[in-house]
């Protein structure tokens, strides 16, 4: 039977899959191996998925980001899905989540695995729910077999909410917000009304081996998680991270990689704590992170609200970072909140691999710094972290071509230009000395991730044209960029 690679890695083996991950991170591929098989990194590789690029997540790689994606029984257009895809990987998502929750699901999660290059995560309980009438049917195998299919389809990590006790549910009584986690509260209504303990605790066993057969990497799912700022750090968040930490452990002596998922909406205040938390309870399993959001008054610009938390905990050692959009607590959202969504999470990202010391990180900023300096507009594009985006605000007011070497852009004009007048001082000779320039991207240490362009995978292995609906299309055809 194939051996996932914890199992590979635990027996000294530099799998392929992890000479490829180093490349990408420029770091050593026993440094690889070795994170792996303590269980502080992992590689999410479904044998089944055969376009991806593999990637590693990991405190001591840099910080990834995930795009969740998917339909809902309100939005049901394949290619929409498709769309989303194409566009979350070209703006730079690591790894991408379907949460699809509407028709088609099956041919939605094909799609998107075949046409992947990026690891695909899911939610197996929406899909479990979707085949009955009311959560409390959902049955014992009705699970396993959700869990084994998706496992067979090529899904290469899986969020289950096995921490979410029987016991822990009163625990949830005095929040402002309850459980607002969809699998959270799934589970909660099946655990009142059958008056068992969670199937997905009591099968975690059967879980894991399937997950082992198949390499599915567990993303040990946080239902409890707090859904506002005062329900943060609450008894309930932290008995079910205990449980998490036990499940960690489960899965770990099966042969099967690990990372777990944290909250929610927490205080500036409260995340390091968190996540520190986390690593200790958990045996330094990766921490992924949706946001948090540091604030609960800003509907609309969640991406920003969490954008600022996520900073915090990839700070403090959360490893990937789950993306809000625009959209959060509003509605499903479009290709462009997607791409507003990933843009602040590549900020956080990256914010924290420079701020942690990551080897490189700074030499994009550098460089782009330099061509700004410079005035080389067009190499300032070309770094840009969304380079359509710069452009096109650059050329709503100066346009032409001819600015493109300008000495000053259309913010300051040309007399109170400042880098212009900093220069003239300096060619004038009254002291000052010139500035160094000259960063070579060519020779960075740094990952790939930390280097423009921001959406960097090995496409080689997604096939170009798909068939949806009797109808031929190419990928090309689906970038959500302008
Ligand atoms: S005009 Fe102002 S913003 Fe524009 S390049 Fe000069 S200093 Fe920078």
């Amino acid at each position: 039977m194939a051996r996932t690679q914890l199992q590979r890695a635990r027996d000294g083996e530099v799998t392929p899959a992890m000479e490829r991950v180093a490349e990408r991170e420029n770091r050593e591929a026993e440094l690889v191996r070795r994170q792996v098989a303590e269980g502080r990194a992992v590689i999410p590789n479904n044998h089944a998925h055969d376009a991806l690029d593999p990637m590693i997540i990991g405190r001591e790689f840099a910080t990834k980001v995930n795009a969740n994606i998917g339909n809902s029984e309100t939005s049901n257009d394949p290619r929409e899905e498709l769309r989303k895809l194409h566009t979350a990987v070209h703006y730079g998502a690591d790894t991408v989540m379907d949460l699809s929750t509407g028709s088609n699901l099956d041919t939605v999660r094909e799609t998107n695995v075949d046409h992947s290059p990026v690891p695909v995560g899911t939610v197996p309980i929406y899909e479990a729910v979707k085949r009955v009438d009311s959560p409390a049917e959902i049955t014992h195998e009705l699970l396993l077999d959700v869990i084994e299919k998706q496992a067979e389809q090529g899904v290469d990590y899986m969020t289950i909410h096995a921490g979410v006790l029987m016991e822990y549910l009163t625990l949830t009584d005095g929040r402002k917000t309850g459980i607002v986690s969809r699998g959270g509260s799934i589970l909660a209504q099946w655990i009142e009304e059958n008056g068992m303990q969670n199937p997905l605790y009591a099968k975690f066993e059967d879980i894991c081996e399937i997950f082992a057969a198949h390499d599915v990497t567990f993303s040990l799912g946080d239902g409890l998680r707090p859904g506002c700022l005062a329900d943060a750090s609450d008894e309930a968040q932290f008995a079910e991270l205990d449980t998490l930490g036990e499940l960690t452990r489960t899965a770990q002596d099966h042969g099967v990689q690990v990372m777990v998922e944290g909250p929610g909406h927490v205080p500036m205040d409260q995340i390091r704590d968190n996540v520190e938390r986390q690593q200790d309870v958990c045996d330094g399993a990766p921490f992924y992170v949706l946001g948090p959001l540091v604030t609960d008054v800003a509907p609309g610009y969640d991406h920003i609200t969490s954008a600022i938390g996520a900073t915090e905990a990839a700070r403090g050692g959360a490893a990937m970072l789950c993306y809000v959009t625009p959209k959060e607590h509003l509605g499903l959202p479009e290709a462009t909140d997607v791409r507003d969504g990933l843009a602040a999470y590549r900020i956080a990202a990256h914010a924290a691999d420079v701020a942690n010391g990551l080897p490189g990180a700074r030499d994009w900023d550098d460089a782009l710094s330099e061509a700004r300096y410079e005035f080389d507009w067009r190499r300032q594009f070309e770094l840009a972290l969304d380079p359509e985006r710069a452009r096109s605000y650059h050329d709503q007011t100066l346009p032409g071509d001819n600015y493109k070497d300008a000495r000053f852009c259309s913010m300051c004009g040309v007399e109170f230009c400042s880098m212009r007048l900093d220069q003239d001082a300096r060619e004038a000779g009254d002291g000052m000395t010139t500035l160094d320039d000259g960063t070579d991207l060519d020779v960075s240490p740094a990952a790939d991730v930390n280097l423009p362009p921001a959406g960097t995978h090995d496409t080689s292995s997604v096939p170009q044209e798909i068939e949806l609906d009797d109808e031929t299309f190419s990928v090309g055809d689906l970038h959500g960029d302008d």
